[in-house]
């Protein structure tokens, strides 16, 4: 597997752009997008920290996937997201986590100045830079200004929040214009990004285009992306405050009174427009698009297509490995899985996988330099460690505190395999409870002799710590509450790089069925804890066996290859959108 130095980009490998149309069937996709006619994407949150965006998780890191594959596949793609002059680090200090703020130029990060836009909020004129970084098919289209704020700043519904949305989608739409651009198709990453399409039917509506034909034409341009459950958990936003902030903005009288009938006893939720205002709409795992439970102002439920996430693989699978898979032809020069490439999975050997593991093991270290446990150490792993992890954003329905419901077993489980278990992810600012709950964990293995040297939590979780820990664990850990999570893509990296998954049947992971991998199941809590250790055992057990550990892995790759492609996933949305 040796053939590092022999990694390429497939770009290379792709004689014609026509070559990924006709591979997706949609031949006629090459008139309706151009570089002038971007398929534009927009996003309050983008976590691409090479280019100087950090975003707060998984919303943001699927939208900085999109935008690559896209690159990669020859597609013009704009992403339009808000650049945040400060960007939120956390430090652990005496067991709680404490915030901090640090300033990023834009300049840093190769994006160029266009011009200044404006938007009309709360009674001022804000002006806001338009800076754009250029790739060779996509670009990454920002606004900003010194006083923007964080990502998430304030409550969400509230003022602040409302500037930063309302700055996005006019500025944005404002910004596209100020370069010449015209959206093909508007796709709208969640709904903070709603007023980007209100900003298009105005434009419309105000240029003399009859109001009802503007409607249609937007809804048809207009795709919504669900990430959320629950409508009902949505925050919302008062008359009063679209009176400040939106309503200034609008040029079309007709617009104004369409969006102002949209409130109820004088409240909105963005969810209920972004579904009148966009025809299609889509969820992001088989589960979530059947599960999601919104309803529109008629009060019919909402059909979401289910277009499940992906990942890059350029950017999240360990080289060799990446190279690996396409020696053996288990995935296409557009990173799709072949058609035979299950059978062509039984070459992966238990060798293949240690050889994998041990690669990955120098990623996760060199990761791991300069971020010290709780402990103050710094830690490095040989080949004859075995590590768990436990990767993702510390949010209640994760339970990242699951695996510590009975520390005595967990301690018997890292005893018999030289084992440590590794914990990263933030805290949410002002989550009292999590970061109580991450106190307590942390209470609880400083207590136990072994544990304190075995279990280690590592602060400030970010794309790099997902990578090392995807490349160089044996085995990670997700156990959602059944139900919860929308899809999920820290799972597929592991996959993507050979480590043994242990997840409940929930987001992305539901898509395949329970026996492709180490699933946690159970009717209570506590039986899910039982069967999460057992997992554990289990795991532990294939490590020592060639054929189950090739057979695990293999089996994982069966179900999911295509789930985790994210050119698979950009090709459901060219399919969804421009249907033939
Ligand atoms: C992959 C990734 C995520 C996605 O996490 P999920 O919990 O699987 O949705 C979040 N944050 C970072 C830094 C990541 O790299």
């Amino acid at each position: 597997m040796d053939d590092g130095q022999f990694f390429y980009h497939p770009l290379e490998n792709i004689e014609d752009t026509e070559d990924f149309y006709a591979a997706i069937n949609r031949e006629h996709l090459t008139k309706s997008l151009s570089d002038e006619r971007p398929y534009t994407y927009w996003t309050i949150e983008l976590y691409d920290q090479k280019n100087g965006i950090r975003g707060g998780g998984g919303l943001g890191i699927l939208a900085a996937d999109t935008r690559r594959v896209a690159e990669q596949m020859g597609v013009p793609l704009t992403l339009i997201t808000p650049f945040y002059p400060f960007e939120p680090h956390q430090k652990l200090e005496n067991g709680a986590v404490v915030d901090e703020h640090i300033p990023v130029d834009y300049h840093k990060f190769g994006f160029r100045f266009v011009d200044t836009v404006n938007v009309r909020c709360d009674g001022n004129l804000c002006k806001l830079d338009v800076i754009e970084k250029k790739f060779d098919k996509t670009r990454i289209l920002a606004i900003t200004e010194p006083n923007f704020g964080e990502l998430y700043s304030g409550m969400s519904g509230g003022d602040h929040r409302l500037y930063q949305e309302v700055s996005l989608g006019f500025g944005g739409y404002a910004a596209l214009k100020l370069l010449g651009l015209k959206p093909a198709i508007m796709q709208l990453n969640e709904v903070a990004t709603f007023f980007a399409a209100l900003a298009r039917l105005d434009e419309l509506a105000s240029n003399g285009m009859d109001f009802y034909e503007a409607v249609v034409y937007t809804r048809k341009h207009t795709l919504y992306t669900n990430h959320t459950l629950v409508q009902a958990a949505e925050a919302e936003f008062h008359l009063s405050q679209f009176e400040r902030f939106v309503f200034p903005n609008l040029k079309s009288p007709a617009v104004r009174k369409w969006l102002v009938d949209k409130f109820v006893n004088d409240r909105i939720k963005l969810s209920s427009v972004t579904i009148e205002i966009a025809e299609l709409r889509s969820g992001v795992s088989k589960l979530h698009a059947r599960v999601a439970n919104y309803r529109d102002i008629a009060g019919n439920k909402v059909k979401f297509k289910a277009v499940t996430n992906g990942i890059d693989m350029e950017t999240w699978v360990v080289p060799e490995i990446l190279n690996y898979y396409r020696r053996i032809g288990i995935i296409d020069k557009f990173g799709l899985p072949t058609e035979d490439y299950i059978e062509k999975l039984s070459s992966i050997s238990a060798e293949i996988i240690h050889e994998a593991k041990h690669k990955g093991r120098e990623i996760l270290n060199s990761v791991l330099k300069g971020r010290p446990d709780q402990n103050g150490k710094e830690l490095s792993f040989t080949d004859d460690d075995f590590v768990f992890d436990f990767k993702r954003r510390f949010v209640d329905y994760k339970r990242p505190e699951l695996p510590f419901s009975d520390p005595k077993r967990l301690r018997k489980i890292l005893e018999s395999c030289n084992g440590h278990y590794i914990l990263a992810g933030r805290v949410h600012t002002g989550d009292h409870n999590m970061s109580g709950k991450l106190k307590k964990l942390l209470d609880t293995v400083a207590h136990d002799d072994y544990l304190k040297d075995h279990v280690h939590y590592i602060a400030d979780y970010d794309e790099k710590l997902a990578y090392g820990l995807s490349a160089g664990s044996n085995v990670a850990i997700n156990v959602p509450i059944v139900g919860l999570e929308a899809c999920g893509t820290s799972w597929m990296k592991d996959i993507a790089n050979l480590n043994i998954l242990i997840s409940t049947h929930d987001g992305g992971v539901a898509d395949a069925s329970m026996d492709s991998y180490l699933c946690v199941s159970g009717g209570s809590e506590p039986e899910e804890v039982d069967s999460l250790y057992d997992r554990m055992e289990e795991a532990v057990e294939a490590y020592k066996n060639d054929f189950d550990l090739e057979y695990l892995i293999q089996k994982q790759l069966a179900a999911y290859l295509p789930v985790i492609s994210g050119s698979r996933m950009l090709k459901d949305y060219l399919a969804f959108l421009f249907k033939a």
